[in-house]
């Protein structure tokens, strides 16, 4: 098993605020993973994505991608479906280029459609996308399905795990801080684990930051905003444990407000635990 620790997107550390800048800073600090952010649009040329893929192998930095926000599988225009698919394939497509294990997307809004009906219409446009990244040569990427931090947000952890389960080349990119949230604050970590079982993942991506959320009825509840780990909200520790009992292969990207600082802090506490990174 092999741990993998990053930041969302250029950390606040990086002396030159560029892709490559901050893969370099990430390797010179000890990390080994990085999200790279195409959450406002996808902004890098196909040639820099490549260059990119280049300097992360040659560091030894595990790389993913996050889709643009402005994704909705669930809407019900037609136009906005195709359009929300361009975007996570156009995404994919410099993911691939990089040589990106998965591209991390939030599904879309349930709208007026009932849960069931919301699950049907992504798993479609997940099937459709799959297809098209087959014709294309993209299809060694996954489609990684973020469980969400909002009641109004397609992506319980059932959900996510439905449709990885129907549609070959979907992942369970677990959003750690979000089922917390979603849940009203709580979070069983061995129960996620049984829960991702029946998907025989080789690796699992996740998201991690503390989170600050808002109650809306009895184990319910809505994102605010990040924390940093000390909040520990909810808590590292016993994600680390659970991690190291079970030997998952994992990536763990920061998302918190201090970034790299707290994939650092995580990376203490696995050593911590015995954990030894090479
Ligand atoms: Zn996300």
């Amino acid at each position: 098993m092999k741990i993998f620790l990053g930041p969302a997107g250029v950390p606040a550390g990086a002396p030159e605020k560029s892709t490559l800048g901050a893969l370099r800073y990430l390797a010179g600090v000890g990390l080994n993973a990085m999200e790279v952010q195409f959450v406002r649009g996808v902004a890098m040329s196909p040639e820099m994505a490549e260059e990119v893929g280049r300097e992360a192998e040659r560091l030894g930095i595990r790389l993913s991608v996050h889709c643009p926000y402005f994704v909705n599988l669930c809407s019900p225009e037609p136009g906005k479906v195709r359009a929300s698919e361009r975007r996570i394939l156009q995404s994919v497509e410099r993911a691939s280029r990089m040589g990106a294990g998965v591209a991390t997307f939030h599904p879309g809004f349930y709208g007026r459609l009932s849960p069931e009906e919301a699950l049907e219409r992504v798993g479609e446009a997940c099937l459709r996308m799959r297809r098209e990244m087959e014709r294309r040569g993209w299809d060694e990427v996954r489609l990684g399905l973020e469980t969400t931090g909002k009641q109004r947000s397609f992506g319980t952890l059932q959900e996510v795990v439905e449709i990885c389960r129907r549609v070959e080349g979907c992942v369970p990119v677990v959003d750690w801080a979000h089922l917390y949230a979603r849940e009203g604050g709580r979070l069983d970590y061995a129960e996620v684990f049984e829960a991702l079982k029946g998907l025989g993942l080789r690796h699992l991506h996740t998201h991690f930051t503390g989170v600050e959320f808002s109650p809306v009825g009895e184990g319910r509840g809505n994102e605010k905003h990040h924390l940093e780990l000390s909040s520990d909200q909810p808590p590292f520790e016993p994600l680390a444990r659970e991690i190291l009992r079970r030997k998952v292969e994992i990536t763990l990207i920061s998302e918190s407000p201090v970034l790299e600082q707290d994939s650092l802090r995580m990376k203490e506490i696995f050593r911590s635990l015995g954990y030894r990174f090479s």
